[in-house]
């Protein structure tokens, strides 16, 4: 059943790469955000992480430290940085990725939203915004301490440029909730719809298969000679 997925890849990736020459915006387990125009991220400029608030620094910060390691090993320069006034409505300054709460921001209860901001120049992303739930903290939305910690992380790298590599693995013609590739330990990308990533302590840490598609994000943007 696997193998339907990375079929399906692969034959996307065989297009792309007769349109382009090298770019693959696909693979096992991991998506770039296409639909929003997002193909690549740059291999040498720095994104910088910024707040709404200082309070929303101290609180989401933590939660970012193991998941920048894994980003900066993939080949993405990335830092945490201050506070600065965060106006949802349009993008921030250039290859920043802006952290604000909102209270259900896609109207959902317990969803949160990351997106990169939509079609970039020749694009490579150049940052992008997180609106979590506050329902989070407000004690009306219970997630686990796993779910919670893999949430925040999601959503920054949907900011990025990773999309959901959801699939329709049961053959029933969509790619349903929870519906993404497994390691053998069962463990799905961070990245898969609702939610993925580890259960276990790593939680909030990447998959192989996200770090994955981050390579493959720097990888394009090199393939294009774009710095
Ligand atoms: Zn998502």
């Amino acid at each position: 059943m696997l193998l339907t997925g990375s079929q399906a890849g692969a034959t996307t990736t065989r297009t792309a790469a007769t349109q382009t020459g090298t770019v693959v915006t696909q693979g096992t387990g991991w998506k770039h955000a296409t639909i929003l125009g997002v193909t690549s991220v740059s291999p040498t400029k720095t994104y910088t992480i910024t707040f709404d608030t200082a309070a929303m620094k101290a609180r989401y910060a933590p939660y970012y430290t193991e998941a920048i390691k894994q980003i900066r090993d993939a080949g993405i320069h990335i830092q945490v940085g201050g506070v600065e006034p965060v106006d949802v409505t349009k993008c921030g300054p250039a290859d920043h990725i802006q952290i604000t709460e909102l209270h259900r921001p896609l109207g959902t209860p317990g969803w949160s939203q990351g997106m990169p901001c939509p079609f970039p120049d020749q694009g490579m992303s150049r940052g992008g915004m997180v609106a979590y739930d506050s329902e989070y903290w407000d004690g009306t939305w219970y997630m686990p301490d796993y779910k919670l910690k893999n949430t925040i992380v999601h959503e920054v790298l949907h900011a990025i440029g990773l999309d959901h590599p959801n699939v329709d693995l049961d053959g029933d013609g969509i790619a349903g909730p929870y519906e993404c590739v497994a390691t053998s330990y069962g463990n799905k990308p961070i990245m898969c719809s609702p939610n993925g990533g580890y259960s276990t302590s790593n939680a909030g840490k990447l998959v192989g298969y996200d770090v994955n598609g981050l390579k493959a994000l720097v990888a394009n943007a090199r393939a294009q000679g774009l710095s």
